[in-house]
């Protein structure tokens, strides 16, 4: 019997990760990510699944990220009911993760029919909080570096350094008397960070579905606390607000860290942090309590006066009537909100507020997908459209290469490089189409393999 891998999302996209392994007639699925961005990435999301979803027999996550798990519920409103395999610190984080998830596909459903924007009538969410909660129920935890075995298949989850949980997935599949690995790098961290630990060096792959998000980039050198300072300053002096778009999990918590590095320094003033999201509330508590996953003094995260991941004056927003009077709040204040390329949640409350008053600085600090508002501002954008208003840009940009959790074109090269021998194929996901051919060009010239960048939709034979 044939056993194939098909490419299910995030094939000449970032988002959408979705990678099917189809091993002696069972279906497992690797990530089940949403398609985020513009309109026509978003309309992927409500295409019928490519099988029946109750015929998948597993899911397998490598990290907590919406754009690999946040199409699950979906699925499961689908019908899909077997276990979702995460590592446990991705299993606390999807506690959070999805039901927010739900929450804004409801929000943004009910905001659209309200206010009469969206081209269907009535909109629709695409899941809600209850297929949220059916999700939950079917995720279960596993330890790092452990196989699991499930039939046909053996998976070890690897630490890969992007996020809390996050990992590389090596899969063993028994292929006539010997076996096949398929090494799927999931989002690769970097090599530097001073709160995550170096992405786990791989060294044999029969297949290989590497990321490209930064395939076709080198971070800038400029230290990030330099980058913070400079920003810190501006609104010290105008008496603005630094407003910071950060996806909850993960950028969140890096960004709190160097404030407060830098405030132990005495660099910058201890200005009021506010972080608008429950999420990353929550986030931060996880945080805290998966230690040993990161680079940080495990004793000092269970200390609220000295974790490293709290800022001197950190305020945490949890409802909406209290983010709201941020609006009215004076500067200089720091506001932390998601979602982090801009395209919902409570940061577009802030955007519409603070975006047309130079005083204010906006600091872009991750990946802006094709077709968001980050995407758009980072273009030079005069204007943006926030919930069918016009505002104009007037606030300072700012951007922080370095607080990227993904290694760029170096890193994945130097990752790559961990090898002993090519793998027999090499498939690059998860990058616009510039990175993964820019990426897919660095590992011929440097490595000397044979690589090839998949369309979706595209199948290959394990062989
Ligand atoms: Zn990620």
């Amino acid at each position: 019997m044939t056993d194939y891998l098909r490419f299910l999302g995030a094939a000449g996209t970032v988002t959408g990760s979705r990678f099917l392994l189809e091993i002696k007639g069972h279906s497992y699925l690797i990530d089940c990510g949403l398609f985020q961005g513009g309109r026509s990435e978003k309309a992927l999301n409500w295409d019928a699944f490519p099988i029946p979803p109750e015929r998948i027999e597993a899911v397998l996550l490598t990290h907590a990220h919406i754009d690999h798990v946040g199409y699950l519920p979906r699925l499961v409103r689908q019908g899909f009911r077997g276990p979702v395999y995460a590592t446990e610190a991705s299993q606390a984080l999807l506690q959070i993760v999805l039901p927010d998830s739900a929450h804004l596909q409801e929000q943004d459903a009910a905001y659209a029919n309200k206010s009469g924007y969206s081209r269907h009538k009535p909109a629709l969410p695409l899941y809600t909080a209850d297929d949220a909660e059916e999700t939950l129920k079917l995720i279960q935890g596993v330890p790092f570096d452990r196989a699991l075995a499930l039939d046909g298949i053996t998976i070890t989850w690897r630490p890969a350094g992007h996020i809390l949980g996050s990992a590389i997935l090596e899969v063993e599949v028994a292929n006539g008397n010997g076996s096949r690995r398929v090494v799927f790098s999931g989002d690769l961290g970097r090599y530097e960070s001073e709160v995550m630990r170096p992405p786990t060096s791989v060294t044999e792959a029969d297949l290989l579905i590497i990321e490209s998000t930064y395939g076709d980039r080198l971070h800038s050198d400029e230290p990030i606390q330099d980058v913070l300072a400079k920003a810190l300053d501006h609104i010290t002096q105008s008496e603005g607000v630094l407003l910071i778009p950060a996806f909850a999990v993960g950028r969140t918590q890096e960004v709190l860290y160097h404030i407060r590095q830098l405030q132990e320094k005495g660099r910058v003033p201890d200005l009021p942090v506010f972080i608008d999201s429950p999420m990353a509330v929550e986030t931060s508590h996880i945080y805290c309590r998966f230690g040993d996953d990161h680079n940080l003094d495990v004793n000092l995260l269970m200390d609220e006066k000295e974790c490293p991941l709290r800022c001197r004056d950190t305020r945490f927003v949890r409802d909406v009537e209290e983010s709201k009077l941020l609006n009215e709040r004076p500067g200089p204040a720091i506001i932390i909100s998601a979602s982090g390329m801009l395209n919902g949640g409570r940061i577009l409350h802030h955007l519409k507020w603070r975006l047309s008053d130079p005083r204010n600085v906006v600091l872009i600090v991750g990946y802006q997908a094709a077709g968001t508002r980050g995407r758009l501002l980072l273009e030079g954008a005069k204007r943006i459209r926030i919930h069918g208003e016009e505002i104009p840009v007037r606030a300072h940009l700012m951007q922080a290469h370095a607080l990227s959790a993904h290694a760029d074109r170096d890193e994945l090269l130097r990752w790559l490089g961990g090898f002993s021998h090519p793998p027999r194929h090499a498939y690059i996901v998860h990058g616009e189409p510039k990175s993964s051919q820019a990426l897919a060009e660095g590992i011929r010239e440097r490595l000397e393999w044979d690589v090839r960048a998949p369309k979706i939709g595209q199948v290959y034979e394990i062989v």
